[in-house]
């Protein structure tokens, strides 16, 4: 057997949103479950749509989610360079081959003639076939012209690893362009080259490709060589109907996740889960158990959906199997960002009782500034909470008043916070829904926190008793 190579090959044209990279963690994954290699390899031969910062942001990205490459154009390797403009003279030989072989030849047309020869087509409702019009005989290629591949049109039978056992016609085989009039090779030759010489055993890549697949058989054909396994992924479809995902939608670029404080290891997760599962309901898995379990023939075929809810959902799973010191660790940045203020360990205390309900790090400072500053009273907590509106502010300052005179008396900790809550029911009449979001909204002057009791006691006796002291005159007036 050959050693399993893979390779993600991006061209540098924009910023990868989260599915983009989902090729490359599924070659990550089938190279790394083989002990094979992955390779990264810029495309780079359409100059004009090329995005500065693009190739820098595409190394990051991958470095970040952890899918190290063990070939590519920062590091080198056996088969440098690994970046298609600098591999001009590789594309170059291959030409000269085909043109020898009778394989290829210079395309006569101006722009326009071509352009003729499409509207005449259409005119007869025919498709347009370039070889309709191949030239009898070619002038020399001297480079300065488009060199086209001269077709062989045939029926093909094929298998994809992953969409199965396909075929088409020779309507669809064309003369298509190997290399530009502006000496760049063409997507279509180049990479055949690369995976070729770089000795790729499976080429992995998006669905918009498959319609060129015969295309790509037929010129393996004229080389003479043996096509790599086809592995076709699915789209990634937007949250809300049948259209494929892109920014548009809200798919952001895998760094801005990280820059919100999702895990590596979640997006990593993530993204494995759109379009592939290991045959079970099993949906949170380690990155060393996605390299145990992944397989193509678990690929799907249809499209999977992007949901952001489920990251989400996803996300707060893995934080909460986090233990608290690693969790604080890792969330570092956002609590100093946030200009939360404090001793360590008090910062840590608060984790630990966000921990529950955080779904990425970049929420902290919302979900904890009130264990850090007074925050002023906010009328519209009561007013607008359907269990307090109905009462009168007198009822509620005179539930609040006892509950103050009973909590002051408390040695504030956990379990007799928890008592005298309980206790505080009866002595009202009222139910926890009222009572515990009264004394909640004017302890933390939030809507939510966690747990009520262990979040007084670690704010400390003096801090709630103020708090509620400001809420009592609040509702004075
Ligand atoms: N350069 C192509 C792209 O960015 C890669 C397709 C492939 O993996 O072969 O879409």
């Amino acid at each position: 057997m050959k050693t399993v190579r893979t390779r993600f090959a991006p061209s540098p044209t924009g910023f990868l949103h989260v599915g983009g990279i989902r090729t490359a963690l599924f070659a990550w994954l089938l190279a790394r479950q083989s002990s094979g290699q992955f390779v990264l390899r810029f495309e780079d031969t359409d100059k004009k749509r090329e995005v500065a910062g693009a190739r820098d942001h595409l190394i990051a990205s991958l470095r970040t989610l952890g899918l190290e490459y063990d070939e590519g154009p920062d590091i080198g390797g056996p088969f440098a360079p690994y970046t298609q403009s600098e591999r001009l003279e590789h594309y170059q030989a291959w030409a000269q081959k085909l043109i020898a072989e009778g394989r290829a030849y210079a395309d006569p047309y101006s722009a326009d003639e071509v352009q003729a020869f499409r509207d005449q087509a259409r005119a007869s409702k025919q498709p347009f076939l370039y070889r309709n019009h191949r030239p009898e005989s070619p002038p020399e290629w001297d480079g300065t012209a488009p060199l086209r591949f001269k077709s062989d049109p045939k029926d093909y039978a094929w298998h994809d690893a992953v969409m199965g056992d396909l075929s088409t016609g020779p309507e669809v085989i064309d003369d298509f362009i190997l290399i530009k009039s502006d000496g760049y090779p063409t997507y279509n030759f180049a990479h055949i080259i690369d995976d070729l010489e770089m000795e790729i055993t499976h080429v992995m890549r998006g669905q918009e490709f498959l319609a060129s697949q015969p295309n790509y058989l037929n010129l393996y054909e004229a080389l003479e060589i043996e096509p790599p396994v086809l592995v076709t992924m699915p789209h990634i479809l937007a949250e809300n109907g049948n259209k494929k995902l892109s920014k548009r939608d809200g798919a952001k670029d895998v760094l801005d996740y990280i820059r919100d404080g999702y895990l590596p290891e979640t997006l990593v997760n993530f993204i494995a889960s759109l379009g592939w599962n290991d045959g079970t309901e099993q949906e949170l898995f380690t990155t060393t158990e996605l390299i145990e379990k992944f397989s193509l023939e678990h690929v799907q075929r249809s499209g999977a959906r992007f949901d952001e809810k489920r990251l989400d959902w996803m996300n707060g799973a893995k934080i909460r199997e986090l233990p608290l010191p690693e969790l604080f660790e890792r969330s570092t940045s956002f609590w100093s960002e946030a200009g939360l203020a404090s001793d360590t360990d008090y910062r840590q205390k608060v984790l630990g009782l966000v921990q529950e309900r955080l779904k990425f790090f970049a929420e902290i400072p919302e979900l904890t500034e009130f264990f850090f500053k007074d925050l002023p009273v906010d009328d519209v907590l009561i007013t607008g909470n359907k269990q307090l509106k109905r009462y009168s502010s007198a009822e509620l300052k005179n539930w609040l008043t006892v509950s103050r005179d009973r909590l002051s008396l408390s040695d504030f900790t956990t379990e007799d916070i928890t008592t005298i809550l309980n206790e505080l029911l009866s002595v009202t009449g009222q139910k926890p829904g009222v009572l515990f979001s009264l004394i909640r909204i004017a302890t933390t002057q939030s809507p939510a926190s966690p747990s009520l009791a262990e979040t007084m006691a670690l704010l400390g006796k003096d801090r709630c008793m103020n708090r509620i002291d400001q809420q009592l005159s609040a509702l004075n007036t």
